[in-house]
């Protein structure tokens, strides 16, 4: 039974890998057997990542680049499919979030999220989906959504548009490249203590509101990410495609209400 969750002889290219919840996933997919090659912007950040995978174990490649410049992610694929030989699981997890008013908001910054966000996801998914299915034996691709992805939520609208969108790109991408037995999910994670809401946490109360509004009472661990990961990743979801994976403590599928003590 244990098998089916096996990624031995796989090769997983993985964003976000520098920190959060892309760092979890790349750790959880190196000890289910893949060599993962991990990108993000730090260098520095992807060796410690690197050097964590091997202390356990695990197989790992570095390559630090910009998500949001198309030409970096084209060429980075290429060279990490030429120095790997293969590429059969593709996870973008890399993103970011901004906050900013309607009326104070500027062209430049929502680009720069649907760009790192949405364009990102796309043109990963487009250039390891080319490898995949040059090599004939099929392949996963997992993109990360939101909690907040079918919702709206006041001042985040490019953020909001982009894991709107990245659902939307999911099923799209699941229903075209299915036949190639080409698998396309999308993990939707609710509240994790990384650092992209670092900000939030330090407001007063932030932490305990959140606390309130979601079922299990509490945020997400950011390893609480790996099962989803390596089973979206894996044989074990080889019939599951064009699915959004809630990962928030039932926080999207409920709606509680608490009180104020
Ligand atoms: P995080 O700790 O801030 O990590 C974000 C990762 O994305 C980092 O590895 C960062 O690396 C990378 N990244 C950002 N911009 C990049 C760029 N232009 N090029 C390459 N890499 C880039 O955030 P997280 O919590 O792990 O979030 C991971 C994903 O989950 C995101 O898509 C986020 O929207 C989603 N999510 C998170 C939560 C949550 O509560 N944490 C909730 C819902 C959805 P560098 O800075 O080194 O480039």
């Amino acid at each position: 039974m244990l098998d089916m969750f096996s990624l031995q002889g796989k090769v997983a290219v993985v964003t976000g890998a520098s920190r959060g919840l892309g760092k979890c996933a790349a750790k959880a997919l190196a000890a289910a057997g893949a060599h993962v090659a991990l990108i993000a912007r730090d260098p520095d950040r992807l060796d410690e990542t690197r050097a964590e995978v091997e202390a356990d174990g695990g197989r790992a490649s570095v390559l630090a680049f910009d998500l949001a410049d198309e030409t970096s992610v084209r060429s980075g694929v290429a060279k990490l499919a030429g120095d790997l030989g293969r590429i059969d699981i593709c996870a973008n997890i890399a993103g970011i979030i901004g906050w900013q008013p309607l009326l104070e908001s500027d062209e430049t910054e929502f680009d720069r999220i649907m760009h790192t966000n949405l364009r990102a996801t796309f043109v990963m998914s487009q250039e390891c989906a080319a490898v995949m299915r040059a090599g004939g034996r099929g392949g996963r691709i997992i993109t990360t959504s939101s909690v907040l992805g079918p919702l709206g939520r006041s001042k985040l609208h490019a953020y909001g548009a982009s894991k709107s969108a990245i659902i939307g790109l999911t099923r799209s991408l699941a229903a075209e490249l299915g036949r190639d037995n080409i698998t396309v999910n999308c993990i939707a994670p609710g509240y994790f203590m990384t650092e992209i809401n670092a900000q939030l946490q330090a407001r007063e109360g932030y932490v305990e509101a959140i606390e309130g509004v979601t079922p299990m009472e509490r945020w997400g661990r950011p390893e609480e990410i790996s099962g989803a990961v390596v089973f979206l990743a894996s044989n074990a979801s080889s019939f599951v495609n064009g699915h959004v994976l809630n990962v928030d403590g039932g926080l999207s599928s409920s709606f509680k209400f608490q009180l104020a003590a």
